[in-house]
């Protein structure tokens, strides 16, 4: 199916397939995309902080992946 990036707003092809992980980079068209919105929001998030050490992102990460949890989970709804 085509996805719109959630990002820069272009379309890709998206692949995915119930009960297989979801693409690395999904909800973006790359790799880039999802790096700079992980980056975005985390600044926003932390940006009194002076350094942001590697437990900050991984806790980053892992609401990241819950949110794509989510999204999964209605991707499956809609193709069946
Ligand atoms: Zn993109």
């Amino acid at each position: 199916m085509k996805h719109t990036c959630s990002l820069c707003g272009t379309v890709y092809d998206f692949v995915w397939e119930k009960g297989t992980p979801l693409p690395k980079n999904f909800p973006f068209c790359s790799a880039r995309c999802k790096a700079s919105d992980l980056a975005k929001w985390i600044n926003e998030e932390y940006a009194i902080s002076e350094a942001l050490p590697d437990a900050i992102l991984s806790e980053a990460e892992q609401e990241l992946l819950a949110e794509l949890a989510k999204l999964g989970a209605h991707i499956n709804d809609e193709s069946t």
